[in-house]
């Protein structure tokens, strides 16, 4: 008998770890203690040789679900285990922050759904059940180790029936950090329009507002989210217009599996993403694929309530919720109960609030699962700040992200923390949100970095906060150019070595001259350098930064440049005269080689869009326009790829325009040219990977940047390219857009050489 000291590492707080290996110790008759460190949990255990390996063997198939354990060391120890039996010890304050792990958040278990709706249980209908396998976690932790006493449950002092079941080990509450009940735990509050607390049932009176068609403020896990029904079509525009939304699509919260089929079309493997403990947003298919005031697109993005709450709040006969982060447009989703009060004045018909902080606010991440895997739109709640694993990643460094979907994300030996959703950095709130979770991740992961990794655009505001960094630790700073991030971040993805091809399409970055705008490219490289090897013929933008919403200006850009006669009679004239005059006299219009561009250029040509809300709104339309033709049948545009006088292989777009409005004047329909145009670039992708393979003989192939969040695209052009003999690459753990950016600019960084 040797006693040993076995040392996990992984996701093994907050998730039963501690009670598990309790119970599995009496299982196996064995004496000895657990306790969390920073580092994970650390085992002593009395055992023979051969009953040790069993009971490893037995902990790492027998874990608790959300449980991942990364690495397990055992040695020897000459100090026996005080006393007798099993038991938690308590933390170890000090050791080293650098290798712990936070659970992100997990959404409500079964068992405690079952207590919830049982008229018997002391818990019945209280909406902050938890258990050791669900509840809060990221969201209500301000420091580790994770302990109740460092969570923002710290003000609620366990009643003595709570606490009975914390330090009982037959109970499923044996050790849950934010164990409570009715008598201990959080209460709800709901105010009125104007603020006032009302009296009464605020769970009742909060269900029979949504039932009535009032918007309600909902505080929910990591943010507080507006809430009406989704059945009310007059009532969601009337969230639009109070909220001042752009026309992005509204998330709907489904009472449960019955709804969304009601709605949707629902694959098992959806099923399971939807109903999985991290519950994103899933994009589904809807049934009678009709646009209404929700959606303006085939898809529909639903989720399932995943707090006890959330499950709480739907009043009879309504079955669907829409469920939209609280805030005004491009600013992050609200936490605190006294700034919604007041930032939502005048948007809310009432306020359901509750006295348990949020530490950091997360929101919902949102999903499509294709190729029966969930791919990212958005990372966040769920798995925010569970580690991205990477290969060859060696130190430690923060990478800052770009500017719009911005994010940041900090390495140590093996893996990266990413940062949730944090939106526009050019507003001050969304900065201020971006810098509160530097320094919170600083402080969870006891993170040092030797080396500051940012974007080449001088002025986007991630490369202030590195620059600022750099200067104040004296650490090294990397420029990386945004598109060579791109190809990395897939690389980094999918635990690739060596050189690859990148087809990196997205909306703007800027080029490695620190002058021209990129976003249609094929780069070779890998990790450390990446070489331009072919690009899109680049797009005048008419007005410079009007044309990003203006698309119109793109599409009679793109007409002119095509040699198209009567170019202005597409769009109102009084514009594109003025337009025209610009692109004639100002010999200095800004261009674009962005796909982007020229997803906006080809929907305003098509007639479907002429001003869009929000970035994207033109591809998305362009999407939704193509599945309402037979793809297969709509046959391509050529698209011609020409080398210019150095070598850069450049794509021209000029036949396909010239041709896409002679059809659209001979009364082609739009939704036959939409799928026409993403077939070309299927072509055109297909083509430009043979030309780079025919120059570098490289075989395999990443896809990054937003533009492959189209569902058309990221469905057929890995097909094609397969087909083609290619290995293709595409994003799976973080987002293909530019919030997965900053993965790419830590390994770029690392593998630079110069640190
Ligand atoms: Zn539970
Ligand atoms: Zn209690
Ligand atoms: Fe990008």
């Amino acid at each position: 008998m040797f006693c040993w000291i076995v040392q996990i590492h992984g996701l093994v707080q907050g998730v039963g770890f501690r009670p598990f290996l309790h119970r599995l110790a009496q299982r196996f008759g064995l004496s000895g203690q657990v306790r969390n460190t920073a580092a994970g949990a650390e085992l002593l255990l009395e055992a023979d040789e051969q009953t040790l390996g069993q009971f490893l063997a037995a902990m790492r198939g027998e874990a608790p679900a959300p449980a991942v354990i990364e690495a397990v060391s055992v040695r020897k120890s000459d100090r026996p285990v005080r006393g007798g039996g099993f038991h938690i010890a308590a933390s170890r304050e000090k050791g080293s922050r650098a290798e712990t792990l936070i659970s992100p958040d997990l959404g409500v278990c079964p068992d405690c759904l079952r207590e919830l709706n049982d008229p018997n249980d002391r818990r019945y209908r209280y909406p902050f059940i938890n258990c050791t396998s669900c509840g809060p976690r990221f969201t209500v932790v301000r420091d580790v180790p994770y302990d109740r006493a460092r969570t923002s449950m710290a003000r609620f002092p366990m009643c003595p029936a709570c606490a009975r079941e914390y330090e009982d080990l037959s109970s499923r509450r044996y050790h849950a950090q934010p164990n409570c009940c009715p008598v201990c735990g959080p209460r709800l509050t709901l105010y009125d329009a104007d603020g006032h607390e009302t009296p009464g049932d605020a769970l009742e009176t909060a269900r029979r507002w949504l039932a009535e068609g009032k918007i309600l403020a909902v505080k929910g896990l990591g943010g507080i989210h507006l809430a009406c029904r989704a059945d009310d079509m007059p009532l969601v525009e009337t969230l639009r217009r109070r909220k001042g939304r752009d026309a992005r699509p509204l998330a709907v919260m489904c009472r449960d599996m019955v709804a969304v089929r009601a709605r949707c079309l629902v694959s098992p493997e959806e099923e399971a993403v939807l109903s999985s403990p991290r519950r994103p947003i899933v994009l589904l298919e809807r049934r009678d694929a009709q646009p209404d005031g929700l959606s303006f697109t085939r898809e529909l993005g639903v989720m399932l309530p995943y707090t006890p709450l959330h499950t709480l709040l739907f009043p009879d006969g309504v079955d669907a919720l829409v469920m939209t982060s609280a805030n005004r447009t491009h600013l992050p989703i609200l936490c605190e109960n006294e700034a919604a009060l007041r930032a939502l004045s005048g948007i809310a018909d009432g306020f359901l609030l509750h006295d348990r902080d949020i530490v950091s606010r997360c929101d919902d991440s949102l999903v499509r699962v294709q190729d029966g895997e969930a791919r990212f739109l958005r990372r966040s709640r769920g798995w925010t700040p569970a580690p991205v694993p990477l290969k060859n990643c060696r130190f430690p460094v923060l990478a800052c992200g770009a500017e719009q979907k911005a994010s940041f994300c900090f390495t140590r030996a093996g893996a990266a923390f990413l940062s949730g959703h944090i939106g526009d950095l050019k507003t001050a709130e969304t900065f201020d949100f971006y810098q509160e979770q530097l320094a919170h991740f600083k402080t969870l992961f006891g993170l040092q970095p030797i080396a500051v990794a940012c974007d080449l655009h001088p002025d986007y505001l991630s490369t202030y906060t590195a620059e600022r960094i750099s200067s104040r630790y004296d650490i090294p700073i990397l420029r990386i150019q945004h598109h060579h991030a791109h190809l990395a971040a897939c690389m980094a993805d999918n635990a690739l070595d060596g050189d690859v091809t990148g087809l990196i399409w997205d909306g703007t970055g800027l080029g490695d001259d620190g002058e021209t705008v990129w976003g249609g490219e094929l780069l070779c490289g890998s990790y450390d350098r990446a070489e331009r090897t072919g690009t899109l013929r680049p797009i005048p933008l008419i007005g410079g930064e009007a044309a990003i919403r203006g698309i119109w200006r793109v599409g009679l850009a793109l007409l002119l440049e095509a040699g198209v006669p009567d170019a202005n009679r597409f769009f109102r004239m009084e514009d594109t005269v003025t337009a025209q005059l610009l692109l004639r006299t100002d010999g200095g219009t800004a261009t674009s080689h962005g796909m982007g561009r020229l997803f906006d250029g080809m929907c305003a040509i098509l007639g479907l869009l002429n001003n869009a809300t929000f970035e994207g709104q033109g591809a998305m339309l362009l999407e939704t326009a193509a599945a309402g033709a037979d793809a297969d049948a709509a046959g391509s545009f050529p698209i011609p790829i020409e080398p210019d006088e150095n070598g850069l292989l450049v794509a021209d777009w000029r036949e396909m325009v010239r041709l896409a409005a002679e059809a659209r004047r001979a009364g082609v329909p739009a939704p036959l040219l939409a799928a026409r145009f993403q077939n070309t670039l299927v072509e055109l992708g297909a083509a430009m990977c043979r030309a780079a393979r025919e120059k570098n003989g490289l075989e395999r192939v990443v896809l990054s940047g937003g533009v492959f969040q189209n569902r058309f695209l990221s469905a057929r052009l890995p097909a094609r390219l397969r087909a083609e003999g290619f290995r293709v690459f595409i994003h799976r753990r973080v987002s293909a857009n530019d919030e997965g950016l900053c993965l790419g600019q830590a390994m770029a960084a690392i593998h630079s050489g110069v640190i």
